[in-house]
C-alpha cells in the first residue's frame, strides 16, 4: 500500500512528459521507500498528442504508476478528481505536468502534512518574473474572489502544487459538483491549512491551456 500518492493531470504534454517523469521518479525513489512507498496517478485528459501512449509506456515499466484515461477533454480539475478516485496513499500531492511546479518540492509539502496540516498549498515565489501580466492579473482577481467567498486568506490559490491528507481528498470525492475549484473546496474541509513557499518556473514546453475566459 503506498503512503504517498502523486496526482498529475495531463493534456497534450508530450514535450514535457520525459523530463517530468525523470525528475519525479528521481525525487520519489530518493525520498519515499519502504513504509513510505509512493505511487503516481496520471490522468490523460483527452490528449490529442502522444501523451497517453507515453504514460502507458511509463506505467509498463514502473508498477507504481497508474494511468486514468478520459474519453475527451474535461479540464484540469476534473482530471485531478479522476485520479483522486484512485489514490491509495495517506498523503496526496497534486502537481502540474509542465514543470512550472518543481517536483523537487514534494518532500517539503509532505513534511508539512506530517506536522499535522491537512491541506498544504504551495505559494509560488518569483512568479512575477516568469509569468506574463496577462496570466498574473487574472490570477490576482481569482485569488481575491476566492478569499472573499471562502473566507480563507491564502496568498496563492492558483498553485496546483499542493498536498492533502487522505481524509480531505475523500471528503472532496463526496462532492458531486462538476466544476469544482479544488483549492477552495479543499479548504472548506480542512482543519489546519498551511502554505509553504515553492519554486516556480516557466512552462517548460507547449502553451498554457488557459486563457482569461477559462479562468473565469
Ligand atoms: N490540464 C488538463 N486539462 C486541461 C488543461 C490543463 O489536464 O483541460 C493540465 C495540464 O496538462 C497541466 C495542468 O493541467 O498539467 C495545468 O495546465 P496549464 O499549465 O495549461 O495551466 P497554467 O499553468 O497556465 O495555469
Ligand atoms: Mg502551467
Amino acid at each position: 500500500m503506498p503512503y504517498l500518492s502523486v496526482v498529475v493531470p495531463i493534456y497534450n504534454e508530450q514535450a514535457n512528459i520525459p523530463q517530468l517523469w525523470d525528475r519525479l521518479a528521481t525525487v520519489l525513489r530518493g525520498n519515499f521507500q519502504g513504509e513510505r512507498d509512493w505511487e503516481v496517478i496520471f490522468t490523460d485528459d483527452g490528449s490529442k498528442d502522444m501523451s497517453l501512449k507515453m504514460l502507458i509506456d511509463i506505467a509498463a515499466q514502473e508498477p507504481r504508476v497508474k494511468v486514468v484515461e478520459f474519453n475527451r477533454n474535461y479540464g484540469q480539475h476534473s482530471a485531478i478528481f479522476g485520479a483522486f478516485a484512485q489514490v491509495e496513499g495517506q498523503v496526496v500531492v497534486t502537481l502540474d505536468a509542465d514543470l512550472q511546479n518543481p517536483p523537487e518540492e514534494i518532500p517539503k509539502l509532505v513534511a508539512k502534512v506530517e506536522e499535522g496540516y491537512d491541506v498544504v498549498g504551495g505559494w509560488r515565489q518569483g512568479r512575477m518574473q516568469n509569468d506574463s501580466l496577462l496570466r498574473t492579473l487574472p490570477s490576482k482577481i481569482v485569488n481575491a474572489v476566492t478569499r472573499k467567498t471562502t473566507g480563507v486568506a491564502l496568498n496563492d490559490y492558483g498553485c496546483m502544487l499542493r498536498a492533502y491528507s487522505r481524509d480531505v481528498v475523500e471528503a472532496m470525492l463526496l462532492c458531486k459538483e462538476r466544476h469544482s475549484f479544488i483549492p477552495a473546496l479543499a479548504n472548506s474541509f480542512a482543519k489546519r491549512i498551511a502554505e509553504v513557499p515553492v519554486g516556480h518556473a516557466e512552462r517548460a514546453a507547449g502553451d498554457s491551456k488557459y486563457n482569461l475566459w477559462r479562468l473565469i
